[in-house]
């Protein structure tokens, strides 16, 4: 039997192996230039090759039109809650939120202090499963500055595979659990933004596609920090950024291309969660509430019938070499997240301990 240790965790979650081994090679002399990546200034020449090699890879692998900037930004992705209405907001100062499940409701929930945001909620059942109604139904309202949605819920494990198609509106996606796990059209969007520590490094960093006609956004008076232009002219580095994060998710980055890219990752994840899906959809034991055509690729939340079992089952997963099973406190059961980094023998080892633990105590 396979005993390696996997980590579910859901954020800050787990790296590819490669990459970790790689900077504790390197930790002390980093490059041979005698000291450690952390202990030099992010405008010296070797750091700004971290950066340079950063915005590259983005690019490359997302196929990230000319017209748009790449900003790495501090406050995770939570600051950028405040940062867009505050950069964004125009004429009409309102803005739709679609609410999809808790990240995409906080966003609204942060957009208030700024506006009256219209909170747009998409969620229904089909067959008795939680789906997302399609975008043509979502009631958008004619005056509103932008559309902010969340293509992956992380707590729920909900996707929206859908792509936007609004004419003449300025589309906002919270791609933080989403972003490099399978292809995205770049286009369809005005801002996209990720913290790091989901799908692409650790905690720290939060990265902002933006166009760059949106720069030209008045607001001058809001905090340089969440300022957009401000970072563009600063080149992300209008504070001291965080330095190892940023260095880790260049290695990332390098990862992901030489795996074959998204092209790869978007296959791979999709049979892991298919297979983990499958288990669930073939047992009376296990329960997956979320309709197949919405179900996240990335975050696979189950709950099992019977709920007295919850400790045991987490106890033995623990035991077994499977850690960080426990779902969001809101709602409670499990939660897989097996992000890029998580190999496909992760989650068979997964599977047949649930196969185990389903014959066991059924
Ligand atoms: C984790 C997460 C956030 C919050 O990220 P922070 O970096 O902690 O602010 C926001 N949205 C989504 C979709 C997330 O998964």
């Amino acid at each position: 039997m396979n005993k390696k240790i996997y980590n579910f965790s859901a954020g800050p979650a787990m790296l590819p192996e490669e990459v970790l081994k790689k900077v504790k090679k390197n930790f002390l002399n980093w490059n041979n230039i005698g000291a450690s990546i952390i202990e030099i200034s992010h405008r010296s020449i070797e750091f700004n090759e971290i950066i340079k090699n950063s915005k590259k890879y983005l690019k490359e692998l997302l196929n990230i039109p000319k017209e748009y900037v790449i900003l790495f930004c501090q406050g995770g992705a939570r600051g950028q809650f405040s940062a867009i209405p505050m950069n964004l907001l125009n004429k009409f100062n309102c803005a739709d939120y679609i609410n999809s499940g808790y990240w995409s409701y906080q966003a609204f929930l942060e957009a208030k202090k700024y506006c009256f945001p219209n909170n747009i909620y998409v969620r229904e059942y089909i067959n008795g499963k939680i789906s997302i109604s399609n975008m043509k139904k979502w009631l958008l309202h004619k005056n509103s500055d932008y559309i902010h949605y969340c293509p992956n819920e992380t707590i729920e494990g909900i996707s929206i595979y859908e792509e936007p198609n609004f004419k003449d509106k300025i589309v906002i996606g919270d791609f933080s659990s989403y972003l490099l796990s399978q292809k995205i059209n770049i286009k369809k969007y005005d801002l996209i933004y990720a913290s790091a520590q989901k799908n692409l490094g650790p905690s720290g960093i939060t990265i902002v596609i933006i166009k760059k006609s949106l720069l030209e956004y008045k607001n001058s008076d809001i905090p340089s920090i969440l300022n957009y232009k401000k970072n563009f002219l600063f080149q992300s580095m209008l504070n001291t950024p965080v330095t190892f994060s940023w260095y880790i998710i260049s290695l990332v980055l390098k990862w992901v291309k030489k795996k074959g890219g998204i092209d790869y990752f978007e296959k791979i994840n999709i049979k892991k969660s298919n297979l983990l899906y499958q288990k669930i959809d073939d047992s009376n034991f296990y329960i997956n509430n979320i309709h197949s055509k919405n179900r996240s690729r990335m975050n696979i939340t189950f709950q099992l019938k019977n709920k007295k079992l919850n400790d045991l089952f987490l106890k033995e997963a623990n035991k077994f070499g499977l850690k960080f099973l426990k779902g969001h406190k809101i709602i409670g059961g499990f939660r897989a997240s097996i992000y890029n980094a998580m190999p496909l023998s992760g989650v068979e080892k997964l599977v047949s301990f649930m196969i185990d633990f389903e014959n066991k105590f059924k």
